[in-house]
């Protein structure tokens, strides 16, 4: 593990190279690693996390929440992986990318941490499709768990076609509409239609299970094709692959 960086409060990403020096095998955007851990005590745990960073040759970036309960794979990296750690991985997988040639507008949508894949489209669409219209739309709680929004902000700015909208479910007192955060609340299927090319776009989407479940059934009654959203999501680990 080459680099750790705290991206919020609960959230730090972990930047992995290759121990022999060799190339990584390329991934696509949205695609995720599968880990296998052995913490000191107890047992040895699988868990996959998608690759927040775009497509390179040199290294992977995973972005991953802290999960204070639950059988501590999270805890594991965040509590005591150190920089120069070796971890195994699987090659990338996973069916949830952005195509090469992305044919209409993109909506990206995520809330929580489930950020991760779309972080890494952003990154591919401000590389190589210069006149792809985005929107990346996210809500978390507040700006102490908001996680990337400068460096996503940053990307959007240079490219100029990528629109950025973040929602704060649970704003501080120090958090200002218009400064940290661009609405309060959750993001909504009103809003959707009202800010987003509903009947042209692609929807990917990431998110917990009621997050999916809303937006998916909303999506099919705005009459948007089951074929144009795309969806992945961060199940539990007895569903990890
Ligand atoms: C395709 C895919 C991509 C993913 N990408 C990411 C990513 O980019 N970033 C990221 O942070 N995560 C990602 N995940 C989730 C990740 O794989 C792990 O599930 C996550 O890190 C939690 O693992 P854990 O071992 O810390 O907790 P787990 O043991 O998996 O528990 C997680 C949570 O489940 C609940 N829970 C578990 N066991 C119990 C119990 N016995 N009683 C009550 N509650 C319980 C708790 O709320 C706990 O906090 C992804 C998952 C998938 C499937």
């Amino acid at each position: 593990m080459a680099d750790k960086i705290r991206e919020s409060a609960v959230i730090t990403s972990f930047v992995l190279r290759p121990v022999d020096g060799r190339p990584v095998i390329q991934h696509k955007p949205g695609q995720y690693l599968t880990f296998r851990f052995q913490p000191a005590s107890g047992a040895q745990l699988k868990r996959n996390y998608s690759i927040s960073c775009g497509p390179n040759s040199d290294s992977y970036r995973i972005s991953v929440k802290r999960e204070a309960n639950g059988q501590g794979g999270s805890r594991f990296l965040h509590d005591d992986v150190k920089v120069g750690d070796i971890l195994e991985a699987t090659p990338p997988a996973g069916d949830f990318f952005l195509p090469e040639a992305p044919p209409r507008p993109v909506v990206l949508l995520s809330g929580g941490v489930d950020l991760t894949p779309m972080v890494s489209m952003v990154e591919t669409i401000a590389d190589h499709h210069p006149a792809l219209e985005t929107h990346y739309v996210h809500g978390t709680m507040n700006s102490a768990t908001h996680a990337m929004d400068a460096h996503v902000r940053s990307l959007a700015e240079a490219h100029g076609k990528i629109r950025v909208a973040t929602f704060y479910s649970e704003p501080h007192p120090d958090d200002a509409v218009g400064e940290s955060h661009d609405a309060d609340g959750f993001i909504s299927m009103e809003w959707l239609k009202d800010n987003t090319p509903l009947h042209e776009a692609d929807f990917y989407l990431c998110g917990p299970k009621p997050f999916l479940h809303a937006f998916i059934g909303d999506l099919a009654r705005a009459g948007v094709p089951s074929d144009r959203v795309h969806y992945e999501l961060f199940g539990p680990a007895d569903e990890a692959h």
